[in-house]
């Protein structure tokens, strides 16, 4: 388990994990990763033999980067090949680009070439850092241009919707000026047409009373019976129509096109220009 999930589970250890008694919890050990307090670091844990070379800090700093990097530091010593679990790795194998424990150094990476492990930690690390501080003044400008981007996107959507709204509105202008002329122009021909078809209907009765009777005299003359000549004449209607009509003639209503006829409607509308 890495240190650092042990850590988190001595969030909630409230008394000295050494004597178990006193709740005065003042170092941690990281070799350990024990909590102590100030009487069990001082007089056993600080002059025992196996532990001199240990690294204790305050628990109040147990989440700085500092007790971090000095616990990575520690757990750097203790960190377990990845083909031998039971083995720490001690060098670091260039050749294959990855710690190495000691049954790596005497099976497949014999002929390698190594470096110590806590040099090319700290060279990866800082590799890291720099990346990471590079990403990091990255992003203001990411967030300035971004902030930038959605500035011209409101204002354009802004202008969008004024351009818009104004080609809408003469638009509509035009065609209620369409429509107020279409229905003045059905207001004007309604009437005229009434009249103009009435008098037709009453001409084409005349004319074709006109040619029943033609067609009745003509049958009358064409026959041989001399008795046909005297019932036609008893019955015959010798009026002739009037030939007076009502007097209609072609009434002039015209559209007197304005500006629209001649000019190009741009100039007259409008037009939409990247300025
Ligand atoms: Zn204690
Ligand atoms: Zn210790
Ligand atoms: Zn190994
Ligand atoms: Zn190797």
């Amino acid at each position: 388990m890495a240190l650092s999930t042990f850590t988190r589970i001595q969030k909630n250890i409230s008394v000295c994990q050494f004597c178990e008694e006193s709740i005065f919890i003042k170092w941690k050990c990281i070799n350990c990763d024990l909590l102590l307090c100030q009487l069990c670091h001082s007089r056993i844990h600080s002059k025992s033999k196996s532990s001199t070379d240990h690294k204790v800090i305050e628990r109040k700093d147990c989440e700085s980067e500092v007790a971090l990097e000095t616990t990575r530091q520690v757990d750097l010593t203790r960190m377990a090949c990845i083909q031998h679990s039971d083995e720490t790795c001690v060098l670091y194998c260039k050749n294959c680009d990855r710690p190495v424990c000691s049954e790596c150094l005497i099976g497949d990476h014999q002929n390698h070439k190594y470096s110590k492990l806590d040099i090319v930690y700290q060279k990866k690390l800082k590799v890291i850092k720099e990346i990471k501080c590079k990403i990091e003044s990255e992003i203001p400008f990411c967030k300035k241009q971004g902030a930038n981007l959605q500035h011209i996107l409101s204002e354009e959507n802004k202008q969008f919707t004024e351009n818009k709204e104004k080609i809408i509105e003469f638009r509509d202008k035009v065609i209620r000026h369409a429509d107020k002329l279409l229905s003045e122009l059905d207001k004007l021909r309604k009437p005229r047409e009434d009249l103009v078809k009435k008098e037709l209907d009453s001409i084409r009765q005349r004319k074709n009373g006109l040619e029943n009777r033609k067609t009745h005299l003509g049958q009358t003359l064409g026959s041989s019976s001399a008795a046909d000549i005297f019932s036609t004449s008893r019955s015959i209607d010798k009026t002739i129509p009037d030939k007076t009509v009502k007097y209609v003639e072609v009434k002039q209503i015209q559209f007197i096109p304005g500006f629209f006829l001649n000019q190009p409607i741009d100039d007259l509308f409008g037009s939409v220009n990247e300025v």
